[in-house]
């Protein structure tokens, strides 16, 4: 049954607006760049690694095929020293067989020079020599073929001459005339020696260039002296021939690239410049490598290691990508989720398809989700939702009252809003414990529940009241469904093994007659609840305007402790005649409040108020101090009145009744005897063994009952008999019609009668003429109250009343009836 209770109800959702989900957005950090800095990290770490491990063989390999350049070179220097080498002995070959030649050597012996020129043309063409030339033992030039060198024939010569010792022939290469020359000599024997037969070739561009293919160098030669610049030949291009000048100034020998992109460079000195010859300077060859053809295989090796580098570069950084992703992406998930949590959403699942740290993470997550699902829901549920009843609580009715008006209002239809309470739920409370308070309520709870119709709303307000909502429902229909739900909740519910009777009052409001909004409608529900209390109906409908008498019962109810402890009550006594003597000993106390700003206010007003508050206890305690101390005063003038108090039911459901009245007595030192209290039948014949247990305990005191409003509630006459009363009292309503209505008289006669058979005094209340009087008296009614006899009046006029007809004291028994006027 709770289950079902707890169905009936829908959760209420909170969402945080847009608004709220933005400025979460906005708190988080930007995801990018954690993902951008693990990228930048991994792609750095191997970029760290890879650069120098490429720098290193870069290095290693460029200064290795460097060194091999270098080797290549001198190997090349030495090749093109042994061509020349070479060259100079085939041409000596080809000069020593033209020294031998034996027509030559007579001709140069008998100063043939004719035939001396014609040979060395002869041998000279043959080899292609650029000169040819007899020399005298003193390296004087005796015959020559070419005229361009005899102006320095002399210089040139001689010092040959003085170079070769002993040797048989003589290859070097010298500068003549400003260009470099390959000269050999070979001694002309005739047998001795009478001369040197001298060739020479030019070192030219054809030649470099043939020597160039040998070798694989860049060739250059040109005779350097101090006073003039060199003119190179050379197999360079004419611009970089330019700078060769410059360069051998300042890098004598040393292999050092001729610029650094460009040459790896020899220079070897092939003649040096003679001091007899000054005119003539060295001869230097410039031996090249180009370093871009020696590097060429290094840098295909670079190229390629350039790639590679470069591709795991790039591999790595792709790695590191996935890597990031593979983190970024789970994290990012779990921060996408952590929003939606945040803005209030906990359906989906973070997906787990991991088994890492971030896949637990994730698990962890979606637990954390569902912890927080689960405890808002609980928060929700208890903040919608009374926990004792499990019912809809007061801030959900109204949300669902306004939706079901505003349904309403869409399809014009009217609702009903029943509000009810239990009657005297504070007597059980007190009397029964509040567990049993508590079972009641889940018990009537339930029973609403099941008095349900789909989309009516049961919902309980606070304390003992609670709300009914059903929709589509008009005035009649809504009285009907009333009066099923008071059957409903009024059946005995077993409770710790005791049955009650729930006793309920219920107020009915209509949409849109009552109002239109859900907090007008609750009250006005509540205010027809209210009447139905106070006329003692179980169901009443909101009556319009009962507004304003409900804002005056609130502030009266506010204003009733305070009326008490500032003694704004006051005690009237009505006194009750005795039919039979026409004496009156006796008077009822009747409380008004005499309220500083609406003036006298009648107990039938803020009794019932006070019984529902609660306050009560205060009233009848202020009224049984002030009565019996009265009643002190009236034996203390030697007047001997009896008083009766009301007595609510409620000072019945607690057992300090009897402890008060016996120690006002006491203080006030009046006999119990004068005392009499008077319960309503209701009250009395409400099903409560403690009101019983506190009768008979003030009975018991020497108290005497009475019984109120006789014939207004349903007694049975078999626990009327097990009432420890001593008096009944005819309700006003059937005396003050008794002569109009013989209905009314037969009941006032009978219950006359059912009294005296009890054994009863018989008081007739609201006797207002003669007539009625007299009927009582025929009836031997014993005692009668009412405006005939006298209102009810404050102390000091019923004093003067009692006084002046001697009433209390006096015992003619026809007094009374002779003061009242006979028709
Ligand atoms: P009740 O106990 O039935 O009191 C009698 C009521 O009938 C009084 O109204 C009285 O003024 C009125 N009455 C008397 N004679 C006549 C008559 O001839 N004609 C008419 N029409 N009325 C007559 P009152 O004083 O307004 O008291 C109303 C009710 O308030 C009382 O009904 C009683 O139930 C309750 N009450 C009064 N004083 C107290 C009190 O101190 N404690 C409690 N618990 N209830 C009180
Ligand atoms: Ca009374
Ligand atoms: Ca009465």
């Amino acid at each position: 049954m709770r289950a079902e209770v707890a169905n009936n109800m829908k959760v209420a959702t909170h969402r945080y607006d847009s608004a709220d989900t933005l400025r979460h957005d906005a708190a988080l950090p930007p995801v990018r760049s954690l993902h951008g800095r693990l990228l930048t990290l991994l792609i750095a770490l191997v970029a760290i690694i890879q650069l120098p491990t490429f720098l290193a063989v870069n290095s290693a390999v460029r200064k290795d095929v460097l060194d091999r350049a270098g080797h290549e070179l001198d190997r090349g220097v030495a090749v093109f020293e042994r061509l020349l080498a070479v060259r100079g002995e085939q041409l000596g070959d080809s000069v020593e067989l033209a020294a031998r030649d034996f027509g030559f050597r007579e001709a140069v012996a008998n100063g043939d020079d004719a035939t001396v020129q014609s040979v060395l043309v002869n041998h000279g063409g043959r080899i292609n020599a650029n000169f040819a030339t007899m020399i005298g033992l003193d390296g004087s030039v005796i015959a020559t073929t070419d005229n361009l060198t005899r102006a320095s024939k002399d210089v040139a010569f001689v010092d040959l001459i003085s170079q070769i010792g002993s040797r048989r022939l003589f290859a070097t290469v010298t500068a003549i005339n400003g260009q470099p020359y390959q000269v050999v000599l070979a001694p002309v024997m005739a047998p001795r020696r009478i001369g040197w037969v001298s060739m020479g070739f030019v070192l030219d561009q054809p030649m470099l260039e043939k020597m160039r293919e040998l070798t694989g160098l860049q060739l250059s030669v040109a005779v350097t002296d101090s006073t003039s610049t060199p003119r190179w030949i050379s197999t360079l291009v004419p611009s970089e021939q330019a700078q060769l000048t410059h360069f051998v100034a300042q890098h004598q020998s040393v292999d050092k690239p001729l610029s650094d992109s460009e040459y790896l460079t020899r220079t070897v000195e092939l003649a040096g410049g003679s001091s007899s010859s000054a005119r003539e300077g060295a001869v230097q060859a410039v031996l090249q490598m180009s370093l871009a053809e020696a590097l060429q295989p290094y840098s295909r090796l670079r190229d390629s290691l350039s790639l590679i580098t470069l591709l795991s570069v790039l591999l790595s950084a792709i790695g590191a990508w996935i890597v990031a992703r593979g983190v970024i992406r789970p994290l990012r998930r779990l921060m996408v989720a952590a929003q939606r949590i945040g803005s209030g959403d906990y359906q989906a699942e973070v997906r787990v398809d991991r088994n890492d740290e971030l896949g637990e993470l994730a698990r962890v997550f979606n637990h954390m989700q569902l912890g927080i699902a689960d405890r808002e829901r609980h928060i929700e549920h208890q903040a919608f939702h009374d926990s004792l009843t499990g019912l809809p609580n007061r801030n959900n009715v109204e949300a669902r009252l306004e939706e079901s008006i505003a349904v309403g209002r869409k399809t014009g239809t009217p609702l009903a809003v029943l509000t009810l309470d239990i009657n005297r739920f504070k007597d059980i409370n007190d009397t029964l414990g509040h567990n049993v308070g508590d079972l009641l309520l889940i018990g009537i709870g339930e029973r609403l529940v099941e008095a349900m119709r789909p989309n009516d709303v049961v919902a309980r307000l606070g304390g003992d009241e609670f709300v009914v909502i059903i929709p589509g429902s008009c005035a009649e229909q809504a009285r009907q469904r009333a009066e099923q739900i008071v059957r409903a909740v009024s059946q005995s519910l077993r409770l710790q093994s005791m049955d009650l009777f729930p006793d309920i009052s219920l107020g009915i409001a209509i949409y849109p007659e009552h109002g239109d909004e859900a907090a007008d409608l609750l009250r006005r529900a509540d205010i027809a609840m209210y009447d139905a209390k106070q006329s003692h109906q179980s169901i009443a409908l909101y009556k319009t305007g009962r507004d304003a008498a409900h804002l005056r019962r609130l502030s009266l109810v506010n204003e009733l402790r305070r009326a008490v402890s500032d003694d704004e009550l006051r005690v009237y006594y009505q006194p009750k005649l005795d039919i039979e003597t026409s004496t009156s000993h006796h008077v009822e106390a009747l409380v008004r409040w005499q309220h500083p700003r609406d003036g006298l206010i009648t107990p039938d007003e803020f009794i019932p108020l006070a019984e529902h508050a609660g306050s009560i206890h205060l009233i009848t305690d202020w009224v049984l101090r002030n009565v019996i101390r009265q009643c002190r005063e009236w034996s203390d003038m030697g007047l001997d009145i009896g008083v009766s108090v009301n007595i609510s039911a409620m000072d019945l459901a607690t057992g300090n009744l009897p402890f008060v009245v016996r120690s006002y007595l006491t203080r006030f030192g009046v006999v119990p005897g004068k005392l009499l209290l008077e319960i309503t039948e209701s009250a009395v014949m409400r099903d409560s063994s403690c009101a019983l247990n506190v009768l008979n305990h003030l009975k018991a005191c020497g108290v005497k009952l009475a019984i109120d409003d006789f014939g207004t509630g349903h007694s049975s006459l078999a626990h009327l008999k097990r009432l420890p009363v001593d008096e009944l009292k005819i309700d006003k309503s059937f005396v003050m019609n008794m002569t109009r209505d013989s209905d009314d008289a037969v009941i006032v006669r009978s219950t006359i009668e059912l009294g005296h058979n009890m054994g009863l005094t018989v008081v007739a209340e609201g006797v207002e003429d003669e007539q009625a009087l007299r009927m009582l008296k025929n009836f031997h009614c014993d005692v009668a109250q009412g405006f005939l006899i006298s209102r009810p009046l404050p102390a000091d006029e019923l004093t003067a009343w009692m006084v002046a007809r001697k009433c209390a004291t006096d015992t003619n028994p026809l007094r009374m009836l002779k003061a009242v006027p006979t028709t």
